[in-house]
């Protein structure tokens, strides 16, 4: 499941230089979350970052969006071919 940023968004920029995967960007009102790019920090982080940064609690889950811990993998494998996923990696799904 990726995250999104909700109309509570006050566009400080705290989120975008935290995640792993360059998947946030600031929009026409408020930060977004490119759903394709989102591993929900899975392979990064056992926290995802930018919930963990937003001031305003509008990084939230997008339940339109929802992904196994695999199928995050999967992806972050996708976005980081160089990068080395295999064993345990930080995950939330962990927690
Ligand atoms: Fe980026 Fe992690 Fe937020 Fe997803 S949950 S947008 S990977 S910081």
């Amino acid at each position: 499941m990726s995250y999104k940023i909700t109309s509570d968004c006050n566009s400080c920029g705290a989120c975008e230089p935290e995640c792993p995967n360059t998947a946030i960007s600031a929009g026409d009102d408020v930060y977004v979350i490119n759903a394709e790019a989102c591993t929900e920090c899975v392979g990064f982080n056992a926290t995802p970052q930018c919930a963990a940064v937003c001031p305003v609690d509008a990084c939230v889950t997008d339940e339109g969006h929802v992904e196994s811990e695999g199928d995050l993998i999967t992806k972050a494998k996708k976005l980081h071919p160089g990068k080395d996923f295999s064993g345990a990696v930080p995950s939330h799904f962990s927690k």
